[in-house]
């Protein structure tokens, strides 16, 4: 297994993007199987550079992030990222989280703050961590691992004040230890652009700010992860999307051409990689990889 941190320094130096999936734990034991029976198998002849796991706000699918890490290790030989939050955790039990997966051979972790189960404003839990800049600090001085971070190309949905002021926070997560930078899913590239031309040139961020794409599967739910997130549908495309209903085959096709040509435009600018959201799916990642010639 590889440090992530080395993984975008060779890809870099080689000039060739990094590319990596992203997985959620599926809440039901058949979607477990499904999963890692079918759709892995399928996505990792695509030979990704490395896979994340997401780790529940809640509580139940907590246990799976490790569960779902070390079977894509041990199965499919691929490095992994386990993502971790600080919601409803003390310091004690991080330190004990990340003893496990140090224990599985894990190397790399997503450092995050994690929303709150139920919704509304996060709150710090006594003897855990406010923001993702205090976890990421903890985990540095935990020596092993190496640290991405979440970035936010349009800010966050949270930060009031602006997405200049949550820029500001991802440098001060950057100097507490991390060494690259996943983004939050967005769908017109010049948002990437002026978020990338601000923290690298401005802010003098200089890990690699990988773009986080998302495959749009279906019209009603890529509308829902949209609001739940804060990040915005352009007026064209919500168009399209109004237009599918509930037809979701025709959403999927529409996804990969999307999803092609924003990747396609990401890669001629010189991203240092992509970070494919599959929504646990094999199908259409594929295959805008293969549009892209890189599966
Ligand atoms: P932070 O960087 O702590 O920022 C949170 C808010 O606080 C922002 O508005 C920021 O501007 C503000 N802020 C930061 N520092 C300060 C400061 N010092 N003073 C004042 N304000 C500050 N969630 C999960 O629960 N599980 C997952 O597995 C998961 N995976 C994700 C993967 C990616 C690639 C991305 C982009 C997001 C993921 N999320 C996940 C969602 C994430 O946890 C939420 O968006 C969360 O609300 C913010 O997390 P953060 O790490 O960016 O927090």
């Amino acid at each position: 297994m590889h440090f992530i941190r080395d993984i975008y320094a060779a890809k870099g130096f080689a000039k060739q993007p990094v590319i990596s999936f992203e997985f959620s734990p599926p809440k039901t034991d058949e979607g477990v199987r499904n999963l890692l029976d079918k759709h892995i198998p399928a996505l990792s002849r695509a030979r990704p550079d490395f896979c994340s796991v997401t780790y529940g706000a809640g509580g139940s699918t907590r246990d799976k992030t490790l569960a779902i890490v070390d079977s894509i290790q041990r199965r499919y030989n691929l490095t992994t990222l386990a993502h971790l939050t600080c919601t409803n955790h003390t310091r004690d039990e991080v330190r004990a989280i990340l003893d496990k997966i140090r224990g599985l051979g894990c190397k790399n972790i997503l450092a995050l703050r994690g929303d709150p189960p139920g919704g509304g404003e996060f709150q710090k839990t006594p003897g855990g961590f406010e923001f993702a800049s205090d976890l990421v600090k903890f985990i540095r001085n935990e020596a092993g691992f190496s640290i991405g971070v979440a970035g936010f190309p349009e800010g966050h949905i949270a930060n009031k004040i602006g997405r200049h002021d949550d820029w500001k926070h991802l440098k001060e997560k950057v100097d507490a230890g991390a060494d690259f930078v996943l983004t939050q899913l967005f769908f017109d590239n010049a948002d990437y652009y002026e978020f990338r031309d601000h923290v690298a040139g401005k802010l003098g961020v200089f890990v690699p700010l990988v773009p986080g794409i998302v495959p749009i599967l279906s019209a009603t739910q890529i509308k829902k992860f949209t609001q739940l997130c804060g990040a915005k549908i352009p007026p064209p495309l919500r168009e399209k999307l109004d237009a599918f209903g509930d037809n979701d085959a025709a959403a999927v096709d529409f996804g990969i051409e999307y999803a092609t040509q924003q990747c396609a435009d990401l890669l001629r600018a010189g991203v240092p990689g992509l970070h494919f959201y599959t929504l646990n799916k094999s199908h259409s990642t594929v295959q805008v990889l293969k549009n892209l010639g890189l599966a």
